[in-house]
């Protein structure tokens, strides 16, 4: 999962695919984002 450091918008990769199919923040667009950990046991793909 990845937190915008503009609005703390927490999403995941694929929800931040489903909207730009680009590296940035689904609600605002800002493109810094930190990578957190997911509560998913699931793999996340390298970019
Ligand atoms: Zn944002």
């Amino acid at each position: 999962m990845y937190k915008c450091l503009r609005c703390g918008y927490v999403f995941t990769k694929k929800e931040m695919e489903d909207y730009f199919k680009d590296f940035k923040c689904p609600r605002c667009g800002y493109r810094i984002l930190m990578k957190v950990r997911s509560e998913e046991p699931k793999v996340v793909k390298a970019i």
